[in-house]
């Protein structure tokens, strides 16, 4: 597993620690914040502390309005396929190399 220090806008700090989008004002943003929530498969983020006011854009939804900005770590798989097997299997999960074999034996 690594990580990896972002920061993100509250619209995506909101959605992201509680799957809450009722702050967000319109129905474009919504699906904006949504969909930059689709991570690859593994990943998923924490949301940590505000930041304070900024410029910088989201490393989330990409947004580069001005507001607060919350510090938070997106968590990703590990490079190395070889290491996958032993962290997974206690989530239930399997490699994406696992998941193609088993894909074809479906049909
Ligand atoms: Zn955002």
């Amino acid at each position: 597993m690594n990580t990896t220090d972002i920061r993100i806008c509250v619209d995506c700090a909101c959605y992201h620690a509680n799957g809450d989008t009722t702050g967000i004002e319109s129905a474009e943003r919504e699906a904006e914040v949504i969909a930059a929530r689709m991570l690859a498969p593994g990943e998923h983020i924490a949301v940590g502390d505000s930041d304070g006011f900024s410029w910088s854009s989201c490393d989330a939804c990409g947004s580069d309005l001005g507001g607060d900005r919350f510090s938070a770590t997106l968590f990703s798989e590990d490079d190395e396929p070889e290491g996958m097997n032993d962290d997974y299997s206690q989530y239930g999960r399997i490699t994406q190399a696992d998941y193609d074999q088993a894909g074809r034996f479906q049909l």
